[in-house]
């Protein structure tokens, strides 16, 4: 019997027990149905004859604990028809598309289209010993969550904006319709695993089954390819929605749009999007929080004077009243030219001043320094002199 044969018969069934039915819940079920069927009860009745055969099968597997065991893991990695989108003519587990790169990249975390990590299906089988587990789950399924990132002027960011967002998320090519093969033509049983999807190694007392390294696990090889999918079976999908951002969105933030993921299957809820967040710098503009920052360079003479200061701000202009006397690095706020928080609030422009020393003067301007100088009051660090005497 081959492994292909174990992974489309479903014996548990055929005996019609339960995976977790003990060993004599299974010979009480096998006899019943061989009594049942029994070509001598049944005499030139093809359907109990067949009927026959597949528990005597059933049972042959079922009754051995090793060869069970064997089989619930074999099941277990590819008993959900996710695999086989091949599947001759789509019609097994309904074809779910399988994107092969998940299970060989080793990234683990991908869970396309909702089936189980075969990472995951690994470890459980070599480090639990717990023959079976869990088959991916038949009833309605969770949409994947899909992860985007988008890039936001800052103004944007601040004031809030509606933007179409385009995804891609890998789906099935229409024209194979998943089996990758040219309208036309069929591919072909796999050469290296007879159409198994998978290979069996020895090792010691173990045996190690692993995806068929020629078909990928798939089964079957395409000689002639679709020409849409070059013989993927896989296209990407994109699809286009808006998505409002709202006003005082930050760089780094991580915004969840319920429902907006991939769509269930089965009936199942959709899954979430998640858009990352970037902010694209201002030129002019900072911020910290909900406040606004500007940098304002002013002359010396403007700082010691006091004037008004015209800036703008995100919407308009403001002026700002820079009081006589005002030293180099003082915050000035402008209130309310900030973000708008979610309350309506909003937070504050905040202005430093940066007294700037010109590097060049003209003639006169020195001159006019000079004599500035001579009038001005010394700059106040008694406390570094006294520092320098002793230190030095
Ligand atoms: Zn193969
Ligand atoms: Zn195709």
């Amino acid at each position: 019997m081959s492994s292909k044969d174990w992974i489309e018969k479903d014996f548990y069934a055929v005996l019609g027990v339960d995976k977790a039915a003990s060993a004599d819940d299974i010979k009480k079920a096998y006899r019943k149905v061989a009594r049942e069927s029994h070509p001598d009860h049944n005499p030139g009745d093809p359907k109990a004859e067949e009927r026959f055969k597949a528990a005597s099968e059933a049972y042959n597997v079922l009754s051995d604990t090793g060869r069970r065991r064997e089989y619930d893991e074999m099941r277990s990695l590819f008993g959900s028809g996710a695999f086989r989108r091949n599947a001759r003519g789509g019609g097994q587990a309904g074809g779910t598309p399988f994107d092969v790169s998940d299970m060989f990249g080793g990234g683990g975390g991908d869970r396309r289209f909702g089936g189980t990590g075969f990472q995951d299906l690994f470890s459980s089988i070599f480090t639990g010993g717990q023959a079976g587990g869990q088959a991916a789950p038949r009833g309605p399924a969770r949409g994947r969550d899909v992860e985007t990132e988008v890039a936001l002027d800052f103004s944007d960011a601040v004031r809030g904006v509606t933007l179409p967002l385009t995804l891609r998320a890998p789906g099935v090519c229409e024209t194979c319709h998943g089996n990758g093969a040219k309208p036309g033509t069929q591919p072909q049983t796999c050469p290296v695993c007879h159409g198994a999807g998978v290979t069996t190694r020895n090792q010691g007392s173990f045996s190690f089954s692993e995806p068929c390294r020629n078909c990928q696990g798939v089964g079957t090889v395409v000689e002639e390819k679709c020409p849409e999918c070059h013989g993927s079976g896989g296209v990407t999908k994109t699809r286009t929605m808006n998505v409002r951002f709202p006003a005082g969105v930050a760089d780094g933030q991580r915004i969840r749009l319920a429902g907006r993921g991939e769509p269930g299957e089965r009936g199942g809820p959709a899954g979430d999007l998640f858009v990352h967040v970037k902010v694209r710098p201002d030129e002019l503009f900072g911020r910290t929080g909900d406040d606004l920052t500007l940098t304002v360079p002013v002359t010396f003479a403007e700082a010691v004077l006091g004037t008004d200061l015209r800036v703008p701000t995100l919407d308009g202009a403001v002026t700002l009243r820079v009081p006589p006397g005002t030293p180099s690095g003082r915050v000035l706020r402008a209130r309310g030219k900030g973000v708008v928080r979610r309350d309506g609030q909003a937070g504050d422009l905040l202005v430093t001043l940066d007294v700037v020393v010109p590097a060049r003067l003209s003639d006169e301007a020195r001159t006019a320094l000079e004599a500035f100088a001579e009038q001005s009051p010394p700059a106040a660090r008694e406390h570094l002199d006294a520092r320098v005497r002793r230190v030095g």
